[in-house]
């Protein structure tokens, strides 16, 4: 399988087809409400649509997303998962490694606060 690179992020690969999808223009063009439910799922809803649950974290620093959507269902993508993506390569969110130990990351989101001058 082969992957094109996100304009502007060459590290960030996405699935053949995705950055130029519909989805993914949707995802640019509309507002998202992105909430953390736990350390890897987010709700997600762009524009006026439903509120949709995803699935978004790094492998080994790669983004791997899945949504209960049927457009992920069909296609293997969808616009929640394109604005997970987006925000993620915008420093939006705060993104979990699952290879990461959880301690490790904790350790590392503590640094994160504490240098942002909020503690
Ligand atoms: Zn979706």
């Amino acid at each position: 399988m082969s992957s094109e690179p996100l304009g502007g992020y060459p590290d960030v690969e996405l699935p053949d087809g995705f950055a130029s999808s519909t989805s993914w223009e949707r995802a640019e063009r509309e507002d998202a409400d992105v909430s953390p439910v736990n350390r890897v799922e987010w709700m997600v809803r762009v524009g006026n649509g439903a509120l949709h649950r995803v699935v978004f974290a790094l492998d080994g620093g790669k983004p791997v997303g899945e949504c209960d959507c049927l457009g992920y269902k069909n296609r293997g993508w969808c616009t929640h998962v394109a604005a997970m993506y987006q925000r993620y390569v915008r420093q939006e969110i705060e993104v979990a490694d699952v290879s990461e130990p959880v301690e490790a990351e904790n350790a590392r989101l503590w640094v994160k606060y504490r240098r942002g001058g909020q503690a």
